[in-house]
């Protein structure tokens, strides 16, 4: 027998009489009378349109309270949600890429809340620019004369670009016309810094009469891209860095290098594919550089410019800087950041990025074995659940063939149907800490390289 749907309606309480349910009133008291009333209104609406749709009561109608406690949960909760990153990239781009280091946080959060002299001189000396005491430190640690820093790599690119080649050439070989995720192309971004493209060279080899030739009257700059997201093997042939800094010495030309990546120390010492650095392509005789902040340095989200002293100059008086300045709390975290370079020793276990990507296996295979005893009770109906060797990636733009051998916990569909790890992954994703993991070869991923809390991953998975 169905209610009459008007007899339904009449049964949904009012907005007033809901506010005096003492429940309701001590959510008044936490939150405020303005959203409480709003999201009893809400509510109201919702269970109309329930009404109308399927001729009952909702459920939750049963407990008002505990619907609006859940409703002001879901409205709590913050749009970057914290989620483990058991993806097997650590430096995720789309997870925020680095981990800031324990000082750096520490310098960040005091930035935010008091004054601080940003560009407000206490010896009443006058400094350059914003910039200035950053710039001290980056000069200190890669021989540069002077730098600028901006939002992030492809702002430093652009504002590099703009002030250096306006109206100008800029000579690129083809081999290096490279596109990084989210739509950053180097022949866009000159088109957007009002600079002439000149490409040289073919697709596998470029070399240094091919740059020669290119260069006439309009010729602003000589420009190397990192290649950092693909490779091109087999036939090859590139013009370095120090070839193509004498050449620009010769014609009075200079010359960039956008990095990318870039990092302050060199890799191969802990083990990890070699990246290129600053300071050696500086040495080599290239004038300006840029890199990311937030890639292999291990910093907050910020593009970095280094180099000569008159180039950054014009850098830093061009328009475009007002606009892609970084802000107090990004120069105390880059600059928390950069002092822990000037003590090498403790990198690895300070700087979370660099202290994840030396992780050994072995120390992941550990975690994996404790964690499985742990999880597979849990599991074990639906799920075959192993320790298993795998492979993580550096990510932001190093290069995808080069990988780390780490370990997983994987998850293997006791039917062998794909459709309940979906669905794993779907419920997953749905916690209040989502568990972020990776579906290949019939099982589901997670690898443990940047999971340093574990009883916090079998709290979260046990909910
Ligand atoms: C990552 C990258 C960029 C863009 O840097 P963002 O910091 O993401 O803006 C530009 N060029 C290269 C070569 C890169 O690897």
């Amino acid at each position: 027998m169905s209610i009459e749907p008007h007899l339904l309606y009449s049964q949904l309480p009012a907005i007033d009489r809901l506010l005096r349910e003492p429940a309701i009133e001590s959510l008044v008291v936490q939150y405020g009378q303005t959203l409480v009333g709003k999201l009893l209104r809400q509510l109201q609406v919702q269970a109309r349109e329930a009404i109308k749709r399927y001729q009952r009561l909702p459920e939750w109608c049963g407990d008002w309270p505990q619907a609006l406690k859940n409703l002001l949960a879901r409205q709590q909760r913050s749009a970057l949600q914290p989620v483990f990153n058991l993806s097997g990239t650590v430096l995720h781009t789309n997870l925020g890429r680095a981990l800031l280091a324990q000082p750096a946080m520490v310098a960040a959060t005091s930035a935010m809340g008091t004054a601080v002299t940003l560009e407000y001189d206490l010896d009443g000396a006058e400094r350059g620019h914003r910039d200035q005491a950053i710039a001290d430190l980056l000069c200190q640690l890669t021989g540069a004369e002077d730098a600028c820093i901006v939002n992030n790599n492809a702002a430093a690119v652009l504002l590099m670009l703009a002030a250096i080649a306006p109206g100008k050439q800029v000579v690129v070989s083809r081999g290096e016309l490279v596109e990084i995720g989210g739509a950053f192309r180097i022949p866009d971004v000159m088109r957007q810094a009002g600079c002439q493209l000149v490409e040289v060279g073919t697709t596998n080899r470029t070399h240094l009469k091919d740059y020669r030739n290119a260069i006439g009257e309009q010729t602003a700059l000589l420009m190397k891209v990192h290649t950092s997201n693909y490779s091109i093997q087999g036939f090859t042939a590139a013009v370095n860095e120090a070839e193509l800094a004498l050449l620009g010495a010769e014609r009075g030309i200079p010359t960039a290098t956008d990095l990318g990546s870039g990092s302050l120390i060199d890799m191969a010492q802990y083990g990890l594919p070699a990246e290129p650095m600053p300071q050696r392509l500086l040495a080599a005789g290239v004038d300006l550089v840029t890199f990311s902040g937030d890639k292999l340095l291990g910093g907050p989200q910020a593009g970095i410019i280094v180099g000569k002293k008159a180039l950054i100059g014009h850098l830093q008086q061009h328009p475009l800087k007002r606009a892609l300045r970084v802000g107090k709390i990004t120069l105390a975290a880059l600059e928390a950041t950069l002092r822990l370079y000037q003590q090498p020793e403790l990198l690895a276990e300070q700087l979370p990025t660099l202290r994840l990507l030396t992780r050994p296996q072995w120390a992941i295979q550990q975690a994996a074995e404790r964690l499985l005893p742990a999880l597979a009770p849990q599991f074990s109906e639906d799920f075959q659940l192993r320790a298993e060797p795998c492979w993580s990636q550096i990510g932001s733009g190093s290069l995808p063939i080069d990988r780390l051998p780490s370990y997983a916990l994987t998850f293997t569909p006791i039917d062998g149907r794909g459709a309940a790890l979906e669905a794993l992954a779907e419920r997953w994703r749905g916690l209040p800490q989502p568990v972020i993991g990776r579906i290949s070869g019939g099982r589901l991923w997670l690898d443990l390289r940047c999971l340093e809390q574990e009883s916090a991953l079998i709290k979260a998975l046990s909910a």
